[in-house]
C-alpha cells in the first residue's frame, strides 16, 4: 500500500494537474530572517539553528548551480522533468520587491521550472509581494506561498520566540485570499507545552481560514539551539513516533480531501539531530503514518464530516 492511496499528496496533485510528476527543487538564496537581524529579533526561533546564520557560515552556490544539482538528484530517482523552484531556506520574501523579482524571474527562465513555491513567515508578506506573486500565478505558473505558521496559540509561539502571532498569520490568508494565491500552511507538532488537542485546535482554525496545502512536520531537537539546552535541562521532552504517528493521523483525517499534503512528516540531517532520534527515519515515520490509516480502515477528511459546521462551510 502506498501512502498516496489514503492521503492527498501534493506528489499526486501534481500529477493529476500536469500529467506527469512535478518536484520541488530546495533552494537556498541567501536570506536571513527577520527573527535574527534585529527587526524582530536576534535570537530567532528556539528550534532554529543559529550557527548557519554566522556570516561566514553560509555561501549557497548560484541558483542555476542548485537547481542543476537539485534536477540531477531528483530526476535520477523519479525521472521527473518538471519542477518547482522551492525557496526555502529562512525567509524568502525578505528583501525588496524589485530584489525578489529578479530571483524568481532569474529561477522561472528556466525552460523545466514550470513554477516556484515561496517559503516565508506570516508577518512578512507585504502586499506588494503577493501581488508579484499574484502576477506569476496569472501568468500561469505554479506558484505556492509556504506560510510557516506553526501554531495558532499565541503563548506558544511567544515561548517558541516566533517574534509573529495568529494575527498575522489571519491577516496574510486575508491578503493571499483576495489574489486567489495557493497558500501551504507549515505546522509543528509537538511543541512544547503543546497537546494533541492543541494541534488539532490549530488545525480546525487553519482549515476555517481556508488553505489549499499543508505541511506537518514533528518538532526536532538540532545542536546549536535554544531547544537543545531546554532539552538537555529536562524541560522538553520530544514526543514518541508513536504519538506523532498517531496524531498525524488524525490530522489527515480532519482534513478536507481536497487539501494537498505537501508533507507529512520531515527528516533533520543525521549531523545535527539530537532528538528524538526516530525523526532520522522519515520513510519509517511515513510507513507508520500509511499504516495506522489503514488499522483504522481511514483516509484523508474521514473525520471531516464530522466537524463543526463552520469548518464545512464553504466546501
Ligand atoms: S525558524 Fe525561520 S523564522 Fe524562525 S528564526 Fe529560523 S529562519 Fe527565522
Amino acid at each position: 500500500m502506498i501512502l498516496s492511496d489514503r492521503v492527498h499528496t501534493f506528489g499526486q496533485a501534481m500529477i493529476s494537474r500536469y500529467g506527469e510528476r512535478v518536484h520541488k527543487i530546495a533552494i537556498d538564496a541567501g536570506f536571513t530572517c527577520p527573527n535574527r537581524d534585529g527587526s524582530k529579533g536576534r535570537k530567532g526561533c528556539t528550534f532554529c539553528n543559529n550557527t548557519s546564520f554566522s556570516p561566514n557560515g553560509r555561501r549557497p552556490p548560484s541558483l542555476p548551480m542548485q537547481i542543476k544539482m537539485g534536477r540531477q538528484v531528483i530526476y535520477r530517482r523519479t525521472r521527473a522533468r518538471k519542477y518547482l523552484a522551492y525557496f526555502q531556506a529562512y525567509t524568502n520574501t525578505y528583501a525588496n520587491v524589485k530584489t525578489l523579482q529578479a530571483l524568481y524571474d532569474e529561477a522561472l527562465k528556466i525552460p523545466d521550472i514550470i513554477g516556484i513555491a515561496v517559503g516565508t513567515r506570516p508577518d512578512c508578506v507585504p502586499k506588494a509581494v503577493l501581488n508579484l506573486l499574484s502576477d506569476y500565478q496569472q501568468q500561469g505558473h505554479e506558484v505556492w506561498l509556504e506560510l510557516g505558521l506553526q501554531s495558532s496559540f499565541d503563548n506558544t509561539l511567544e515561548a517558541v520566540n516566533r517574534g509573529h502571532t495568529y494575527a498575522d498569520y489571519i491577516t496574510a490568508m486575508y491578503h493571499a485570499h483576495q489574489r486567489g494565491l495557493q497558500v501551504c500552511t507549515h505546522l509543528i507538532v509537538g511543541l512544547p507545552g503543546e497537546t494533541k488537542q492543541h494541534i488539532q485546535i490549530t488545525l480546525d482554525r487553519v482549515l476555517e481560514l481556508g488553505v489549499a496545502g499543508l505541511k506537518l512536520h514533528p518538532l526536532h531537537v538540532v545542536k546549536g539551539t535554544q531547544l537543545a539546552n531546554q532539552w538537555r535541562h529536562g524541560n522538553y521532552t520530544p514526543w514518541t513516533q508513536q504519538q506523532y504517528v498517531d496524531t498525524a493521523a488524525d490530522l489527515i483525517e480532519m482534513t478536507p480531501e481536497h487539501i494537498f499534503y505537501h508533507r507529512v512528516t520531515a527528516t533533520a540531517n543525521k549531523g545535527s539531530l539530537l532528538a528524538p532520534t526516530w525523526c532520522q527515519h522519515k520513510w519509517r515515520v511515513l510507513n507508520n503514518i500509511e499504516k495506522e490509516l489503514r488499522l483504522r480502515n481511514s483516509s484523508q477528511g474521514k473525520t471531516y464530516y464530522q466537524a463543526p459546521d463552520r469548518l464545512r462551510k464553504g466546501k
